[in-house]
Parts: C-alpha cells; sequence; structure tokens
C-alpha cells in the first residue's frame, strides 16, 4: 500500500471556499525599482509566516509595471508556499496577448485569476477605449480564462455600484451577468460600513446569484489616505467616519489607533454576517493588515505556525 503522505493543497479559491472556512487573503501592487522591489518582498516573507488563504497582485495600467506583475506572480508561485492570484486586465491588450499573458501565468502554475476591465490610462475618469482587437467587458475575459484551461476566476464587485455606471440596479445586473460568465468569486472594492457590503450581497442575492463575494477591507491608519480611497476607489468615504478620524488632529498614533480598531469591528461583524473572508489592501507594507489579522483569526496563526512547510 502506498504511503499516506500529507493531503495535497488546493490549487483553487473554489476549492478553498468550498471548504466552508473564512479565507484570509492579502493585496500587493507591483514594485515600481528596487527598493520598493525589497519593501514588498519583505512584506510578502511577513505575510507567508502567516499562512493566509492567498495573496493577490494587482495589474499596472500599462508599461514596465506590468511585466513586474508577472514576475513578481511567478515568483510567488515558484519561490514561495503562497497561493497567488494574478489581477488581468483588458487595457491595450489585443485577445492575443490576452492569451499569450494566461499562457505565461499558467507555466509558472498560476491556477487562479482576478478578471478585471481596468481604467484608461492616465486619467481613470477618461473614456474608456478599447483595443481594436481587444475586449469591452470583464465578462469577457471571464469566459477567454474559463475556455482557456483550469483557473478558478474571480471578478471585482462595487458595493456603492461602479463609479461609471449611472443605478446600483443596473451595475448589479451587470455583475451577475459576469458571475453567469463562469466566475467561481468575487472580491469587492474598498468600503468602509459592512452595511455597504450587506446590501451588495441582498441585491445580488435576490437575482439569484450566488457567487462568493469576499469584502475587501482597507485600514486607513493615516487621514490623508483617505483622500486616498476615495481616488483609488471612486467613492466618497462616508462624511461621519471622516470626522471622527479629523478630530484626532495631529496626533498620528490615535488616528492609526482608531484605524484599526475600526477596520477590525468591520471585519468581525462581516465574519459574523456571514462573508466568505477578508481580502486585506496592504499597498506592500503589511504592518497594520498583520495586526488586524493576528486578531480576527488567531487559531489560524497557531495552526500555521504548527503546518509550518519548509
Ligand atoms: P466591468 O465588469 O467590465 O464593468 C465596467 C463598467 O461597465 C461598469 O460600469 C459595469 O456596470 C458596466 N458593464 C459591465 N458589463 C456590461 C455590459 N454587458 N453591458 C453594459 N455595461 C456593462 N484595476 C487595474 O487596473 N488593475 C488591477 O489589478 C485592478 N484590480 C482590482 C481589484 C478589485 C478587487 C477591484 C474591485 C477593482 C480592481 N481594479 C483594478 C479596478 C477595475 O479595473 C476598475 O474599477 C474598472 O473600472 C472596472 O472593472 P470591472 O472589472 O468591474 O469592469
Amino acid at each position: 500500500m502506498a504511503p499516506r503522505g500529507p493531503a495535497p493543497r488546493p490549487r483553487h479559491i473554489r476549492d478553498l471556499l468550498d471548504s466552508g472556512e473564512p479565507l484570509f487573503s492579502f493585496e500587493f501592487f507591483p514594485p515600481r525599482n528596487a527598493r520598493s522591489q525589497e519593501r514588498l518582498w519583505r512584506a510578502i516573507r511577513e505575510i507567508e509566516a502567516l499562512g493566509p488563504s492567498f495573496v493577490s497582485v494587482t495589474y499596472g495600467a500599462g508599461g514596465g509595471t506590468r511585466d513586474l506583475t508577472v514576475e513578481t506572480t511567478e515568483r510567488i508561485a515558484t519561490d514561495t508556499t503562497l497561493m497567488p492570484v494574478a489581477h488581468m486586465t483588458l487595457v491595450d491588450h489585443s485577445v492575443a496577448e490576452l492569451r499569450h499573458l494566461i499562457g505565461r501565468l499558467c507555466d509558472a502554475g498560476v491556477s487562479n485569476m482576478l478578471a478585471v476591465r481596468g481604467d484608461p490610462p492616465g486619467d481613470p475618469d477618461g473614456a474608456w477605449v478599447q483595443h481594436p482587437e481587444g475586449l469591452t467587458y470583464a465578462e469577457e475575459l471571464v469566459r477567454l480564462l474559463k475556455e482557456s484551461g483550469d483557473f478558478s476566476v474571480g471578478v471585482a464587485a462595487f458595493p456603492y455600484k461602479h463609479p461609471r455606471s449611472a443605478d446600483v440596479e443596473i451595475d448589479t445586473d451587470h455583475f451577475v451577468r459576469k458571475c453567469r460568465a463562469g466566475a467561481d468569486y468575487a472580491i469587492t472594492q474598498m468600503f468602509f460600513d459592512a452595511e455597504d457590503y450587506l446590501r451588495l450581497r441582498d441585491r445580488v442575492a435576490a437575482r439569484g446569484c450566488d457567487v462568493p463575494i469576499i469584502p475587501e477591507v482597507f485600514p486607513v491608519v493615516k487621514t490623508a489616505s483617505i483622500r486616498r480611497s476615495e481616488m483609488l476607489s471612486g467613492a466618497p468615504f462616508p462624511p461621519a467616519l471622516a470626522e471622527r478620524f479629523e478630530s484626532f488632529g495631529d496626533d498620528a498614533e490615535a488616528v492609526r489607533a482608531f484605524g484599526i480598531e475600526h477596520a477590525q469591528k468591520m471585519c468581525e461583524r462581516l465574519l459574523a454576517e456571514g462573508a466568505p473572508g477578508i481580502h486585506f489592501i496592504t499597498f506592500n507594507q503589511s504592518t497594520a493588515t498583520r495586526e488586524i489579522y493576528r486578531e480576527i483569526a488567531p487559531e489560524r496563526q497557531s495552526s500555521s505556525a504548527a503546518d509550518a512547510r519548509p
């Protein structure tokens, strides 16, 4: 009888979701230079020690950072114990280029993707221009990925609606179409009130769609990050919460403590409401997200230490 070894690790996010255990994941962006490369890898190694469910790497709007996304994702797949998710976008890509990219990631052992459309480079609010031989909506990339191989594919969800959509109901219809094209899971845009996530989940469920929606959490630890969150999400920061942050004035420690407490409480509420996990934005600095993760998933830390792989 063949000796029984450890159970094979799941390759797909859909299998992790099927296990029913909450997923904890972290998002990085590609490094711009040698110094940021060093910082990114320090953060990745710190997160690796905590045994998260997966990590994802965003895809740049254009130019060299795109190669760095692919290189970073490949290196995570080959040199770490982490499960990487590659973000892919449609911006400035023909279908042939997308196929080439999919093949390259697949060769490196990447089997999980996040299919997003991307924003026009330079001006995220500018007119969307489709590549002459490219695709228009993320839904089409989901189909391309699904017909290209055995990938677990995720899509983006917008609790406040996508900034380009006139209406939250139509936006939800488009989201559900994208899921029905073959998405296994979704990750939301950042938000700061659990109710916004719950309303999105209710709208999607009302359309008969049960694709798991993982909430994305960005802990605000500096008042300046409020503006940054608005630029990135295209949504206004809740005014009452902004006032709370501003009430601490120049007391950076108090702002940080309040930001972490707020994010932690929101994570606890989301998990209590049945969210399938938490996806943390790190901006390549993992300290705040690690603090919250330690608090909300202490049992995962001890088991990851016990199962530590070489
Ligand atoms: P789509 O689903 O294609 O939707 C775009 C717009 O078109 C929406 O208004 C939608 O309602 C509408 N729409 C969709 N389908 C149809 C249809 N069939 N007919 C008519 N209208 C339709 N950007 C990056 O550049 N790189 C990244 O790595 C990246 N990662 C992200 C990760 C997450 C979790 C999230 C939430 C966003 C990310 N983004 C990233 C940003 C994202 O690319 C932008 O927000 C983009 O504008 C929308 O992408 P989408 O995939 O939701 O587009």
